[in-house]
């Protein structure tokens, strides 16, 4: 005569499992099976606490900037513009030590011009091609001055993506979609 072997209850593995959850198919006495229920409905309450918690987000008005994916625009915007600052920085401390140095090789240049012309006027040792020569050389310190030519300032073909553009893409979000029906 085989004896009828008691099926255990899962939880306190004393009394015997008489009551199955559909939901986990576990085996609980009686005392247990409350205990789960209690469980299952805590749990429920976080829920709904997750819940109403969403549903405010969800109610509440957009506010202006506080998006994160406007942080995100917002970001990319302040460090652009960050290199952008930090490299014209650069560039103008460059060049206004080049325009130094060239303008004391014009000083140079024009305190000899200066000599010759007060020389040769004082010994009135000039003719026209000397005047002729003078206005040229004045006007090429001129210029000099206005547009230095050992400095360029141009576009660096070299690097193109130097601050990356940004897009804003509308993608399809794979949505997990929930099955009542399955349940
Ligand atoms: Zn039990
Ligand atoms: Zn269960």
């Amino acid at each position: 005569m085989a004896t009828a072997s008691i099926v255990r209850c899962t939880k306190c593995a004393k009394n015997a499992g008489t009551i199955t959850c559909e939901g986990c198919s576990a085996k609980f006495c009686r005392r247990c099976f409350d205990n789960h229920r209690q469980d299952l409905s805590k749990e429920l309450d976080n829920i709904v606490y997750e819940h109403d918690m969403l549903k405010q987000e969800l109610e509440k008005p957009n506010e202006n900037g506080t998006h994160p994916l406007l942080k995100q625009i917002d970001n990319w915007r302040k460090e652009s513009i960050d290199k952008i600052n930090q490299l014209a920085d650069r560039c103008r401390t460059d060049v206004v030590k080049l325009i130094d140095d060239n303008k004391n090789q014009l000083v140079d240049r024009f305190r000899k011009i200066t000599n010759t012309i007060r020389d040769s006027r004082s010994d009135e040792n000039y003719d026209d091609r000397h005047l002729k020569m003078w206005i040229t050389q004045l006007k090429e310190l001129k210029d000099e001055l206005i547009k230095p030519s050992n400095v360029h300032v141009e576009v660096d073909k070299q690097q193109p993506s130097w601050i990356q553009k940004i897009i804003v893409r509308e993608g399809s979000h794979q949505q997990e979609e929930v099955n009542d029906s399955k349940l």
